[in-house]
């Protein structure tokens, strides 16, 4: 994917998808590339000394939340690739550092329509997490949504990203299990 593309998607992606004032630190989150060769992406929280605290003299910190994606790798990576890696880190922001790759980062994943899965990076393999829920494809737009369960008999979803361009029962959602 061309690093431009990239660095336009990733900052869409982080103001469509993070509250500035929620999570385990507050603030924006940032965007940095990095030069690494490991992972395709990363999301990490530093923590920078700002001086002494001037009432109790204890040394002052800010934390910031950044999210990377490495120049190499997005160069020989397609847009489908760099963009589940974007919403994974975003997950991962979303859920706070201490969740890991653990249930509540999964949940995160799951709303935010990709697969909790974790691949190369601090792991080095492929480790697909069990998936819980339900998902469905959009027939129009091609859009996958998640749900925690199946919605209970007579409710009926539509796909939200498609409204305006198509009625309810082109965009209407069927769930099934599994990946
Ligand atoms: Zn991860
Ligand atoms: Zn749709």
């Amino acid at each position: 994917m061309d690093l431009t593309s990239a660095e336009k998607l990733v900052k869409l992606l982080i103001s469509q998808h993070i509250d500035p004032d929620q999570g385990e630190v507050k603030g924006p989150v940032r965007f940095q590339w990095s030069r690494g060769t490991k992972a395709l992406g990363t999301y990490e929280v530093r923590r920078k000394h700002t001086g002494t605290d001037p009432l109790t003299l204890a040394p002052a910190f800010v934390y910031t939340r950044t999210i990377t994606l490495s120049r190499p790798m997005t160069a020989v990576c397609d847009e489908v690739k760099v963009r589940e890696t974007i919403l994974h880190e975003i997950a991962h922001a979303r859920a706070g550092i201490r969740a890991n790759h653990g249930p509540a980062w999964a949940r995160e994943c799951n709303l935010l329509g990709i697969v909790p899965q974790v691949c190369g990076g601090t792991l080095g393999v492929d480790v697909p997490l069990p998936l819980t829920g339900v998902r469905s494809t959009c027939r129009v737009c091609g859009k996958t949504h998640w749900r925690a369960r199946m919605p209970a008999p007579g409710k009926r979803y539509a796909c939200g990203e498609c409204r305006g361009r198509a009625d309810f029962l082109q965009r209407e959602l069927t769930w099934r299990r599994g990946p």
